[in-house]
């Protein structure tokens, strides 16, 4: 995946790219980053990016010129691909586990981070393909905004994580939170792990996980729930539960 980023502030991205799953997933070539500052494709003499908006109002709004230049010179250089061209944005459509599932079957992304005011609302209308918000608060910019979406996105990628299983696993790819994890030693300060994962016994280690992803899931996110294909062997364990919760309230 080829994977190019338009910022005023490049260097914010060196650590990220440079650490991590990241870093691997670049040294094995399962990803190319090109972090580009789109001030490099000011037409003006003093590379500005940014204007008054036109009818008044407070802070200044980003400029079509540089950042449709940019987009149309990493387009071109990458011909044989059709770039999925991203905003990051408050008013996007909010990130989740199923739109980083979708952006990594592309072979190109481009990520348009913001700062100031806002954009030129022909950049939205003409240049872009995606709008994606990270969430209901606003950042200062869009940086933050894009490492998160690559963040979740390359670490979905074929032969970047260790254990291809893993992914799958995690919170919201079934559709389910995960269940609670342990780890060495079975007693630390008289917390005790769960007799069923030192058993051995992998289908009831299996039970328990699944009982413990579904009950974990709807005390912390029911909405999950409401979408998800529950079996019977689900709706008991869910009904068992309620009771049981009711009894010791
Ligand atoms: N005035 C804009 C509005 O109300 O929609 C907010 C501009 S914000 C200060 C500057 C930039 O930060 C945005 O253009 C966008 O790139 C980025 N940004 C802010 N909040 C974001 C969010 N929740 N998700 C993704 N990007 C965000």
């Amino acid at each position: 995946m080829k994977i190019d980023v338009l910022s005023l502030f490049p260097e914010m991205f060196t650590g990220v790219f440079g650490s991590s799953i990241l870093k691997k997933a670049a040294e094995k070539n399962v990803v190319e980053y090109n972090v580009v500052n789109f001030r490099d494709y000011a037409d003006n003499k003093h590379q500005t990016v940014d204007d008054y908006p036109y009818g008044g109002g407070a802070g200044m709004v980003l400029k079509p010129q540089p950042i449709f230049d940019a987009v149309d010179h990493l387009t071109k250089s990458n011909e044989h691909t059709k770039p999925r061209v991203i905003l990051l944005c408050p008013q996007g459509k909010v990130l989740t586990q199923k739109v980083s599932e979708e952006l990594a079957q592309e072979q190109h992304l481009i990520f348009i981070c913001g700062h100031y005011e806002g954009y030129d609302e022909r950049i939205r209308e003409h240049v872009v393909t995606d709008e994606i918000s990270i969430g209901d608060y606003v950042l200062t910019g869009g940086e933050l905004g894009a490492m998160v979406v690559i963040d979740s996105v390359v670490r979905l990628l074929p032969g970047v994580l260790g254990n291809e299983d893993s992914p799958i696993l995690d919170s919201f790819s079934s559709g389910l939170l995960e269940h609670p994890q342990y780890t060495r030693p079975a007693n630390f300060r008289g917390m005790t792990v769960p007799d069923v994962l030192t058993s051995g016994n992998h289908k009831n280690i299996d039970e328990w996980r699944e009982k413990e992803s579904i009950l974990r899931t709807l005390q912390r996110r029911p909405d999950l729930l409401e979408n998800y294909p529950l079996t019977d062997k689900h709706k008991q364990w869910i009904n068992d539960w309620k009771k049981e919760h009711k009894e010791n309230k």
